[in-house]
Formats: structure tokens, C-alpha cells, sequence
């Protein structure tokens, strides 16, 4: 089994598009279409010399499990399959309730977490990592998916848990 990270988080944080961003390719399908198959959530990334396999847990369906069900599976398959998880939180909407209920499931995991704060799109936006301290992962990280800042940091900091 190779190094497997989980891209973890409410639905419209960004999940895909940073799955996306670090295959490579836009192989996810954004903004949570249903019926989205295995083979288009798990792939491989490159950074450096490493290679790891990357999860996007968000395309995982269950049924017609309520909201919160969902994302609790998709967590739990996290903390089960991923050796590192990247917990994936919104600098616009801000710490949500839905961010704390992930939380609270990822403290019941040694494994690493590394909380990027996504669409961090300008510097004017990155004050907007300090409210996410409270979830008690350490040092958020700024990312934007869709302009591709902070991919670098987020995958070096990646392959030092490796
Ligand atoms: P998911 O539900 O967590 O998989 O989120 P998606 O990747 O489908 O993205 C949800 C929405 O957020 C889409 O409209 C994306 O274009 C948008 N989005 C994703 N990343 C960014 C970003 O870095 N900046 C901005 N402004 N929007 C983003
Ligand atoms: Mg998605």
C-alpha cells in the first residue's frame, strides 16, 4: 500500500478541486455530482521524488444517508484508509458547525491532520486562517484550489510526514 492521504470536509469546501489540483488532472468531478465511481476518487500524486495516493472522500456516496451521516462516513474513511488527512475548511463561510462535528471525529485519530483553509484566492483573504486555530490541528494552511496558491507548501509539508 502506498502512502495514502484523505482529503476530508463539508461538501463545497473544495475537496474536488484540490484533489484535482494535487493528481494533477480533473479527474473528481466538482460540486458533488452522485454516482461518482472509486476509480475517479482514489489516484496517485508526485511531489519531489515521492509518490502517494490521494483519497477524495467527498465523492463517496451512501445511499441516501442524511447530510450528516455522510459526511461522518466520509470522515471515518479517513481516519480508517489515510495515513495523513488533509481536513479541507472554507476561508469564506468561515468555522461552521459542520467543521466541528469533522473535527470532533478526527481527534479520535493519532494520524496526522493538516487543516488547509481553501479559497484563500489573494493575500487581502489570509487573516481568514486565524479562526480555524480553535479546531486544534495546529498551523492552518493557506490554499487556494482554483488558483493554485499554497498547493506547494501544502504538498511539501505532505511528503515530510512521509
Ligand atoms: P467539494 O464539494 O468539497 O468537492 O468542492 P468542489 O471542489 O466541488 O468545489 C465547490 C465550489 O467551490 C466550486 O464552485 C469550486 O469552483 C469552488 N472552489 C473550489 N476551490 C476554490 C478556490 O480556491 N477559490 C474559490 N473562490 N472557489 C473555489
Ligand atoms: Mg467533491
Amino acid at each position: 500500500m502506498p502512502f495514502t492521504v484523505a482529503i476530508v470536509g463539508r461538501p463545497n469546501v473544495g475537496k474536488s478541486s484540490l484533489f484535482n489540483r494535487l493528481v494533477g488532472t480533473r479527474l473528481s468531478i466538482t460540486d458533488d455530482a452522485p454516482g461518482v465511481t472509486r476509480d475517479r476518487i482514489y489516484a496517485r500524486a508526485e511531489w519531489l521524488t515521492k509518490t502517494f495516493a490521494v483519497i477524495d472522500t467527498g465523492g463517496i456516496e451512501i445511499g441516501d444517508a442524511p447530510f450528516l451521516e455522510q459526511i461522518k462516513q466520509q470522515a471515518l474513511v479517513a481516519i480508517n484508509e489515510a495515513d495523513l488527512i488533509v481536513f479541507v475548511v472554507d476561508s469564506r463561510s468561515g468555522l461552521t458547525d459542520d467543521d466541528n462535528v469533522i473535527s470532533k471525529m478526527l481527534y479520535q485519530t493519532d494520524k496526522k491532520v493538516i487543516v488547509a483553509v481553501n479559497k484563500v484566492d489573494n493575500v487581502d483573504l489570509k487573516n481568514s486562517i486565524y479562526e480555524f486555530y480553535a479546531l486544534g490541528f495546529g498551523d492552518p494552511i493557506a490554499i487556494s484550489s482554483n488558483h493554485g496558491i499554497g498547493i506547494g507548501e501544502l504538498l511539501d509539508q505532505i511528503v515530510a510526514e512521509m
